[in-house]
């Protein structure tokens, strides 16, 4: 008999510290776990062995033992599934591949109270079992090959790997228990956790003693009629096909007949899962073919805008022989698709009708995912821009675009929006001073990829999406409420020939530095702001794609200058008399000035300081 020693993936050392250290309430769901791996490996031999019928050799009536010897204190998890072999055990067991680890293990050192949903959203799965057990012995061996193996650890670094016999394919864990934790070895306590947390496993969970007990109902829950479920049931199968701990925001269960025939049980979750935003933008739908698991692997089950959704879709019309390839171009599967994407788009609106409030937390943890949909979903564009939601400057509420429409001023014909990535930010942006004067709403863009949906949209109800740090704002022609006056603050403005003289001296100082100084109504505290050109790109998305690294035609801003601002006005009469040490120390200040606004970087700091300085200085004689 070899004995092999090895290390823990050093992530997985941090999490079994983490797991046995601190994570101490609620520790009955390290069976949950372990009995939901039991019954992804059963799933996974029945797949496997509708290609491969040797696989099984002859042993395919699925279940799940639990065992108890109060003697030795072990409780014993066993399963007939496709088992591990060594190089398995060592992949799956002594490592860690999935994203977010790391903020997991980040959250978790952070929260001093063990949060034990964490390890729900997570799934820290196996290792769990170290919240109870002080060792942990699993003899495995995999359908279709001869050798079995023994992985044996104490969660403390390392575990070790022996050649082993195993009577059948399959896993057996068996958990020594802690002496504090002897309640996990009384049936009635194992009972009651099953029926709480795996009822809806659809295998027989069977507690072996004097006779066998089957704990659970074992069928397949999403085949059960919706009225025969309770909201607990739908809840805790949300957890083992989720992966969570939190409630669901929303369930959709429902057969669909008709040419195409499937089942669905569709969640939301009521909580932002970590691996939203990774690249790879994984759906987590679990695909069955009349109740044979085939794949949660599968980007054509569901649009990738909507892989936050979790559950199960069974269809008998797909064959079951069917391999994860096959999917890719499967006709029946894009309909599906289509036919899922139908639904959860209608139920939102519902939800968004029915419960507004309910659905702005939907929206504040799903929004930025969702709004992908609008980009890339040109079939939904429609129903995704009425499903949208945005912070503006009219209050701290979501605003939809139909309410945006509903109250524009009068001789308004345009969607202002401003974007950034800091809404706190953006409230103090001077562009938005002249619209906040006349009660204009603009709405705030902080997704990065508003970037790209607003240009590729344009319209929405046949009004334009307009920047308002991007081309001229002309609000002249919006009226203020109960103002009949066409214009308000024309009166006290520097007289516009000053003011084309000032705009020209600038530019004349500035060059190249900027495009064109210009005067503007858009701003009413500030002196100056800069912003692009109608055909530029926004300098948001300017600043965007620099900060990952790609190229970006320079263009120089618009330098815009407010004509009823003191110091504007005193520079217009300071330049009828020519150019200036002044004139060219307030072009250059004013303009770096607007940069810092911004965000953006100055381009010559000494230039800057030198000139304040003597600026400052001058203030002072
Ligand atoms: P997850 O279930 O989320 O993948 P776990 O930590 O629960 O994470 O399990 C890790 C991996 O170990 C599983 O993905 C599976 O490959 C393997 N595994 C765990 N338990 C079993 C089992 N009873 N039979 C076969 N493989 C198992
Ligand atoms: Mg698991």
């Amino acid at each position: 008999m070899t004995e092999e020693k090895l290390s823990f993936q050093a992530e997985v050392s941090k999490l079994l510290h983490i797991v046995t250290h601190s994570l101490y309430s609620n520790k009955e769901i390290f069976l949950r776990e372990l009995i939901s791996n039991a019954s992804d490996a059963c799933d996974k031999l029945r797949y496997e062995s509708q290609t491969n019928s040797d696989l099984s050799e002859g042993d395919s009536d699925f279940r799940i033992t639990l065992k108890v010897d109060k003697d030795r204190k072990t409780l014993t998890i066993a399963d007939n599934g496709i088992g591990m072999n060594h190089d398995d055990l060592i992949n799956n067991l002594g490592t860690i591949a999935k994203s977010g680890t790391e903020a997991f293990i980040k959250a978790a050192e952070e929260s001093d109270k063990g949060d034990v949903n964490l390890i729900g959203q997570f799934g820290v799965g196996f290792y769990s079992s170290f919240m109870v057990a002080e060792k942990v012995v699993v003899t495995t061996r995999k359908a279709g090959e001869d050798k079995a193996w023994a992985w044996e650890s104490t969660g403390e670094g390392d575990y070790t790997i022996t050649d082993a016999t195993r009577d059948g394919h399959g896993t057996t864990i068996v958990l020594y228990m802690r002496d504090d934790q002897s309640e996990f070895l009384e049936d009635m306590r194992l009972r009651t956790i099953v029926t709480t947390y795996s009822d809806h496993i659809d295998l027989p969970i069977i507690l072996l003693g004097e006779e066998e007990e089957t704990l659970n109902s074992a069928s397949a829950i999403w085949t059960r009629p919706a009225k025969d479920i309770t909201e607990e049931q739908y809840k805790e199968f949300y957890h083992h096909v989720a992966h969570a701990f939190d409630d669901p925001w929303l369930t959709m269960h429902n057969r669909v007949e008709g040419v195409i025939e499937y089942t669905n049980l569709l969640f939301i979750p009521g909580s932002r899962p970590m691996d939203l935003f990774t690249p790879e933008r994984k759906n987590h739908l679990k695909l069955y073919v009349n109740r044979v698991f085939i794949t949660d692997d599968c980007d054509e089950v569901i649009p990738q805008y909507l892989r936050f959704v979790r559950g199960v879709v069974d269809s008998g019309d797909l064959p079951l022989n069917v391999s994860r390839e096959m999917l890719q171009h499967n006709p029946v599967l894009a309909k599906i698709k289509t036919g899922l994407t139908k639904k959860i788009l209608s139920e939102l609106k519902k939800k968004a009708e029915k419960d507004a409030e309910g659905y702005a937390k939907f929206w504040e943890n799903f929004g930025a995912v969702m709004k992908e949909g609008i980009y890339e979903d040109f079939a939904h564009q429609k129903e995704n821009l009425a499903l949208a939601r945005f912070k503006s400057t009219h209050g701290d509420d979501w605003v939809s675009l139909t309410d945006y429409v509903a109250r524009m001023k009068e001789g308004q014909d345009q969607i202002f929006y401003i974007s950034g990535d800091d809404i706190e930010a953006l409230k103090k942006s001077p562009q938005l001073e002249g619209f906040k004067a006349k009660g204009v709403e603009v709405l705030f863009m902080t997704d990065p990829i508003d970037e790209f949906w607003i240009p590729g949209v344009g319209q929405f109800e046949e009004k334009n999406f307009q920047s308002i740090t991007k081309g001229g704002a002309d609000l002249s022609k919006i009226k203020k409420d109960g103002d009949d006056a066409e214009d308000d603050n024309k009166e006290d403005a520097a007289d516009k020939d000053g003011v084309d003289r000032l705009c020209a001296a600038f530019k004349a100082v500035l060059g190249d530095a900027v495009q064109e100084v210009r005067s503007t109504d858009r701003l009413t505290d500030s002196a100056v702001c800069i912003v692009a050109s109608e055909s530029a790109m926004d300098r948001n998305l300017q600043r965007m794609l620099k900060q990952h690294g790609q190229t970006v035609p320079e263009e120089a801003p618009i330098l815009e200058l407010n004509p009823t601002h003191s110091l504007v006005k005193k520079l217009v009469d300071l330049s009828a008399d020519g150019t200036s040490q002044t004139i060219d120390d307030a072009a250059h200040l004013l303009l770096d000035q607007a940069r810092i606004i911004e965000g953006e970087n100055i381009p010559d700091m000494s230039a800057f300081s030198k000139r304040m300085t003597s600026v400052m200085e001058k203030g002072l004689m």
